[in-house]
């Protein structure tokens, strides 16, 4: 296998959302806001998009997409620039170039844009597509009905609970990380300056993955233990920078679109 490295990477700005901080964390209070971003990778062989962030209508108008209750549970914070297609054009790209989209899971606010790449290849990890349609009551209100049937005839690859290396040359590594849902999965990107893995949900704030605490309403508690292992495995043996979809701290001290990693 030769060793290849992706050419650029963006962290797409994104709306937040601002919720009781003990839905992401035992033991915490008050109030945190958080983000939502997505990540969008040229490689030689594709552009990637990691993520979709919530639905582009959702920024202006929470209530007519999620309804009141969960609408004010969320807060979310937003302008119009910060949905998925105004980033990517904003960076000089159309929507229609990018080829993958991976979704490191499906819960509304990871895949709330996957409606806007009809034509990419789109992967989602082992059980996903089907535990997204049937969830279990306490990650339901995660998923939408109306955002998946969307997307339900999209060219879609389940990964069979395996890392799959995306173009063959160890540079975008999609890992199998379980545990939030069925089929969390995390992406490695290796630039040629240095080696990202980006976590999705697999891990929420840097605090959960120091602790080794699980996330209040995950799928299965002792997978999700397990991946957190992992990624800390992974951060030293692929000498990786871990970005934390949702943490703060990672989204205040890395750099933002338009902003390239290379
Ligand atoms: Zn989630």
């Amino acid at each position: 296998m030769s060793l290849g490295f992706a050419r650029k990477m963006w962290a797409l700005d994104c709306p937040t959302l601002t919720v009781d901080a003990t839905t992401l964390l035992y033991g915490l209070s008050g109030m945190i806001t958080i983000p939502m971003p997505s990540f969008l990778i040229e490689h030689p062989k594709g552009l990637v998009l990691f993520d979709t962030g919530i639905a582009p209508e959702a920024i202006t108008d929470p209530v007519s997409v999620y309804g009141q209750a969960l609408a004010d549970g969320l807060g979310i914070s937003g302008d119009p620039s910060h949905a998925v297609d105004k980033q990517i054009e904003a960076l000089g790209y159309k929507t229609t170039d990018v080829t993958h989209v991976i979704a490191s899971h499906l819960h509304f606010d990871h895949a709330g844009g996957t409606h806007l790449f009809p034509n990419a290849k789109h992967y989602a990890g082992e059980g996903e597509l089907a535990f997204a349609h049937w969830p279990t009551p306490i990650a339901a209100f995660c998923y939408r009905d109306d955002q998946l049937a969307r997307i339900r005839g999209f060219d879609w690859h389940e990964i069979p609970g395996c890392d799959v290396d995306l173009f063959g040359d160890g540079s975008l590594v999609i890992y199998s990380m379980p545990g939030h849902t069925p089929g969390e999965v995390s992406l490695k990107v290796r630039l040629a300056s240095r080696t990202f893995i980006l976590t999705g949900d697999a891990v929420h704030l840097r605090a959960q993955l120091e602790q080794e605490y699980h996330f209040p309403i995950d799928y299965d508690t002792i997978s999700a233990l397990r991946t957190l292992k992992r990624l800390k495995t992974l951060r030293e043996t692929e000498e990786a920078t871990l970005w934390i979809t949702h943490d703060p701290d990672d989204w205040a001290e890395l750099k933002h679109a338009p902003y390239c990693y290379e």
